[in-house]
């Protein structure tokens, strides 16, 4: 390990990290490009994270005067690694080539790796020269809004963005790695209570349902609202349910497992539907859908909470959007980031339009919305569901854990943390949020 990623390890302060030679390569997880007709013909499943996920050394790019080096201290996954390193819906590196060509040091971006990961806790290593909030040394999340504030389209909401995109999955260079490189105006303090791999699981997820539920840009939850939240226990919908939670609504969250339902019911969720255990088909067969199981679905969720959901958060896609629409609720709005089991969605838009719905996309979040997310993380209002952590070396098995849904919450991944469980500053607050809150997601998972 080089010098300078040794010093922050022992937790060396700024001015010392200020001053040592950066190094020539770092250690980073990467798909190539040459890897990605490896699985022409392949089932979806059947495609393995651990065989196109590489880990080894890559070049440091330079730094662009608005960005920062962070080092690594831990990552996680999200499902966006998952889609680069099955080369689904398409190969990432379209991406990186389209960013290559619109400007010098968009360029440096287009290589034959792409360099993944969306989040990241750590330690800022050099700040370019228009960098003004941030210093070596300062502690970090990393939202991953990737928007050049250049473009006037940037300047309402930055994920109207023309030029928007998700770093680490649009752009090279992501978190699953030892260095990051990163725009200064992604960069967050990170929440002093928790461990690195804690703090390390939030920003994408947390931010994306953020914006989903509590954003003016997305469907605001108001107290006394029914939230039918899909995926539950997963990455997204577990700061979902945080969401309704806090805003005195009554989530009703949908889980596959009786396992996932006793954690959601420990999370505080009353009204939980194991979906497999119900045995809902949606589907007849791969082209017709079945309204009498929508019914029987919404009569479920009436039956758990007196009414029809106001809100529905929406990701699986495909398989579930028919039943989405038509429980949702007369005028009731159904917001969807996602489309994880198929993106050629179908539904009957009569019960739209008869009821006056509302389907509201969202994407991810702008740096306000990332911001205000990641301050309730940093005030113990929101906490991490982080339920597993693998070293950076095993990445693609966390990878193939979350493409087969073998998780709860968040997978944490240790970059240059030698161990779990470092990175504490303020055990106060950590005691006053509870031990036993902070880690339910690890101990359920452990
Ligand atoms: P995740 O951790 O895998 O959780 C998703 C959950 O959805 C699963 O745990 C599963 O829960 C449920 N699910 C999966 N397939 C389903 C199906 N066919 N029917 C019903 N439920 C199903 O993933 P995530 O991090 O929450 O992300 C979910 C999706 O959102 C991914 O496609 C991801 O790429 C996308 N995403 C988009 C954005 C954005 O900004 N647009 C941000 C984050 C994530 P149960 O098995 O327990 O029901």
């Amino acid at each position: 390990m080089s010098e300078i990623l040794e010093a922050v390890v022992r937790g060396a302060a700024g001015d010392e990290l200020a001053g040592m030679p950066l190094p020539e390569s770092y250690r980073a997880a990467f798909v190539r490009r040459d890897d990605v007709a490896m699985f022409e013909g392949v089932p979806s499943q059947e495609k393995d994270p651990r065989t196109s996920l590489h880990v080894g050394e890559v070049p440091l790019p330079e730094l662009a005067p608005d960005e920062a080096y962070v080092a690594v201290m831990a990552s996680a996954i999200n499902f966006n690694t998952v889609w680069t390193s099955i080369f689904e819906p398409l190969p990432t590196f379209a991406f990186l080539d389209r960013l290559g060509r619109e400007s010098e040091w968009g360029a440096r971006h287009a290589l034959d790796h792409h360099v993944v990961g969306s989040d990241v806790a750590g330690v800022v290593l050099r700040t370019g020269s228009l960098v003004r909030n941030w210093r070596p040394g300062d502690k970090v999340t990393v939202h991953c809004n990737h928007v050049d504030d250049q473009d006037p389209t940037a300047h309402d909401d930055s994920m109207l963005a023309n030029n928007q995109r998700i770093w680490g999955f649009e752009t090279n260079f992501g978190g699953l790695a030892d260095i990051t490189v990163v725009k200064a105006n992604q960069l967050m303090p990170k929440p002093a209570h928790l461990t690195w791999e804690e703090a390390a699981v939030n920003a994408l997820c947390n931010s994306t349902a953020y914006r989903m539920l509590v954003s003016h840009n997305g469907a605001p939850v108001t107290q006394g609202d029914r939230v039918l939240v899909w995926g539950a226990t997963g990455g997204l919908g577990s700061f979902a349910v945080q969401y309704v939670l806090n805003a005195g609504a009554t989530p009703i969250g949908v889980v596959s497992s009786p396992e996932k339902a006793e954690l959601l019911r420990d999370l505080g969720v009353e009204a939980v539907i194991d979906r497999r255990a119900k045995g809902y088909r949606f589907w007849k067969d791969e082209h017709t859908q079945d309204e009498s199981e929508w019914r029987r679905f919404g009569k479920d969720i009436r039956d758990l909470v007196g009414e029809d959901p106001d809100i529905v958060f929406e990701h699986p896609g495909r398989q579930t959007m028919g039943a989405s629409v038509f429980a949702c609720k007369r005028a009731g709005t159904v917001v969807t980031c996602a489309a994880t089991s198929g993106y050629m969605i179908e539904y009957d838009n009569r019960h739209l339009w008869m009821k006056l719905k509302t389907i509201k996309g969202s994407h991810f979040a702008n740096y306000r919305e990332a911001w205000d997310a990641n301050r309730l993380v940093c005030e113990g209002k929101i906490l991490p569901p982080l339920s597993a952590v693998y070293p950076l070396e095993e990445v693609g098995e966390a990878a193939y854990q979350v493409h087969h849904n073998l998780h709860e919450g968040k997978i944490g991944v240790l970059c240059l943390a030698p161990s779990e469980g470092l990175g504490i500053d303020d055990p106060a607050l950590r005691a006053r949020v509870g031990e036993d809150r902070i880690t339910l997601f690890r101990r359920h998972g452990a």
